[in-house]
């Protein structure tokens, strides 16, 4: 099957902008999810191939390899490799839990599908990671310890003590399930002498009492990249609670949270950041110093006549964009600080200059004030 040009999968220009891929990604991600289609295979045909035509196109060197040599570049040995390994999934997973939320409802726990009676998938565990803004945007490797189970070692995960091996259920012959009638039906339901596992331990291990796992303080290294936002959450395939008996590991998700900044604002890639000026500088100009969130400076100029809510962008120095080049800008909005507990000599200063006044030197009140005149003059000719 020849595979059709990634451009005209996501149905974008050869110049679409790194947005405009992700808005069609997004789009054509979510109408073919799995999830929205079960059982379609087509669906899952078309949503593999937008997923491969996104993971090559977002990335940049990819792309460029792409645009030069089309799928050859990623045929074996071509440039740039396979890549669409590890850490896409996860990406994926990322992204589609930002997406679909909770709503899709959490995998694992309880049994694996079709796993053999007794062996029970591990839970997947949680764990919050608060990180500051900082290190949002620069990225960090966190060092997590998280309390889980895994599998004893004195007995391997069977529960029977050393020497001796769990028996096959008599009861249910190592099914798990027994079938009993009642009335003209004939219902199953969960073994009650081996509570669904399968086997019986008649001397179980001492070290885990026969659970066949045992609590332990895990330590694990994780990887934030730069550029995550609040409520993302990061999916450590097995790296939960070990299964019992056996059986596969859960998953542990970690919960990003970010915590709130003294001073920036953060709307998606773009930072925010309120700074007072005083009432001469917004009037004469001057320049400001103003924060950067990778912890340097840099100088703004106001000029003449700037008044309250005033923005100024800065380009580039917002937010890096999760797995990208990108980079979002920072916005600086000046409110103008009024003088308070003023000397004799400045409020005679003040004075001098309001009686030299006019309303050139205050359009908007000149303005605003005479319209509120017509206003009444108009009312008190209607009345
Ligand atoms: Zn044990
Ligand atoms: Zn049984």
């Amino acid at each position: 099957m020849s595979k059709r040009d990634y451009y005209e999968v996501l149905g974008v220009a050869k110049t679409a902008s790194e947005s405009e891929l992700k808005v069609a990604f997004r789009k054509l991600a979510m109408v073919h999810h799995p999830d929205r289609n079960p059982g379609d295979k087509e669906a899952e045909i078309k949503f593999k191939e937008v997923n491969e035509a996104y993971q090559c196109l977002s990335d940049g060197e990819k792309r460029a390899a792409y645009d030069r040599f089309g799928h050859a570049a990623f045929s074996q040995g071509g440039a740039g490799g396979p890549g669409f390994g590890n850490e896409f999934g996860d990406f994926m997973s990322d992204i589609f839990e930002n997406f679909f939320g909770d709503g899709r409802g959490a995998p694992g726990g309880g049994r694996g599908r079709g796993g053999a009676p007794g062996r029970e998938r591990g839970a997947d565990l949680r764990y919050n990671l608060e990180i500051s803004l900082e290190e949002a945007f620069s990225g960090k490797t966190e060092t997590i310890r998280i309390p889980t189970s895994i599998a004893c070692e004195a007995c391997s995960g069977t529960g029977a003590k050393a020497g001796s091996k769990p028996r096959t259920c008599s009861t249910c012959g190592g099914y798990g399930r027994v079938r009993a009638a009642q009335g003209f039906f004939a219902i199953e339901r969960t073994c009650p002498n081996c509570h669904g596992r399968g086997e019986v331990v008649d001397d179980p291990c001492t070290a885990c009492s026969g659970a066949g796992r045992v609590n332990r303080e895990r330590t694990l290294s994780i990887n934030v990249p730069a550029g995550v936002d609040d409520g993302l959450r990061i999916r450590l395939a097995g790296e939960g609670e070990s299964g019992l008996r056996g059986g596969p590991s859960g998953d542990l998700y970690v919960f990003l949270s970010i915590k709130p900044h003294p001073f920036f604002q953060r709307d998606g890639a773009d930072l925010f950041c309120r700074v007072p000026i005083s009432m001469v500088t917004a009037a004469l100009s001057g320049e400001i110093t103003v924060p950067v969130i990778d912890g340097s400076q840099t100088q703004v100029r106001i000029p003449a006549g700037t008044q309250t809510a005033k923005q100024f962008r800065i380009k580039g120095k917002g937010m890096p964009v999760l797995r990208s080049r990108e980079v979002g800008d920072l916005y600086i909005q000046v409110s103008v600080e009024t003088p308070q507990n003023l000397t004799k000599r400045q409020r005679e200063l003040l004075q001098e200059f309001d009686q030299s006044a006019s309303d050139e030197n205050h359009p908007e009140s000149a303005g605003f004030f005479s319209k509120v005149r017509d206003f009444f003059v108009s009312g008190a000719t209607r009345a």
